[in-house]
């Protein structure tokens, strides 16, 4: 059934494609874009566009970034001899929020899930690895998540690194199992990176 015009359609079928609007919000969103003055349409169209197009992944870290190498890895007040490693830039973003780290990141851009076809070649695994080549690393933390994928991705990437001698931790299961560090709270997520162990 169509709700309304043509291009309020084509509006609401791409709004619906975001994660976390159904159909009722996406209609909902797009009478209210459509209703709006033209100029802060425009406004809303660019960010948009710019936030897509000006942002990329750091070649170092695999965060998201607008300059190479990112804020966080230029950084000289990071210790760059501890990497903490995560799934993906939310994650980064979300260590940031507990503010005690102040080693530097790798982004894997996915774990691990043979049920998905990805296998370790189809994430950031050999950065990482060339990473460490130059002896400045001395801890890899994996903070990946506590689900099934994020253990097995956690220790896939211990048994690489153990025989590089560099010290490989994972994070503490404050993080509750089938979790998410993205929707962990800074103290919980304090606790458990502070209470990481050698794996
Ligand atoms: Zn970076």
């Amino acid at each position: 059934m169509k709700a309304g015009p043509e291009p309020i359609e084509i509006l609401v079928n791409q709004l619906s494609k975001l994660p976390g609007i159904g159909r009722k919000s996406a209609q909902r969103l797009a009478y209210h874009i459509v209703s709006l003055p033209e100029e802060q349409v425009r406004e809303l169209a660019v960010a948009v566009y710019n936030g897509k197009k000006n942002v990329h992944f750091c070649p170092v870290c695999g965060n998201y970034t607008v300059k190479d190498p990112c804020a966080l890895c230029s950084d000289a007040t990071r210790d760059p001899s501890m990497i903490c490693v995560v799934r993906d830039p939310r994650d980064v973003a979300a260590m940031e929020r507990m503010r005690d780290y102040t080693g530097v990141y790798h982004v894997l851009h996915g774990v691990i899930s043979p049920m998905d076809g990805i296998g370790p070649d189809q994430i950031r695994i050999r950065e990482l690895l060339e990473r460490l080549a130059d002896g400045t690393v001395r801890e890899v933390v994996l903070a990946t998540n506590p689900d099934i994928e994020g253990e097995a991705t956690a220790s896939y990437i211990a048994r690489l690194i153990k025989p590089l001698s560099v010290r490989v931790t994972r994070i503490a299961h404050g993080v509750p199992v089938g979790g998410s560090l993205e929707y962990t709270d800074e103290v919980t997520l304090l606790k458990a990176f502070e209470g990481r162990r050698e794996i």
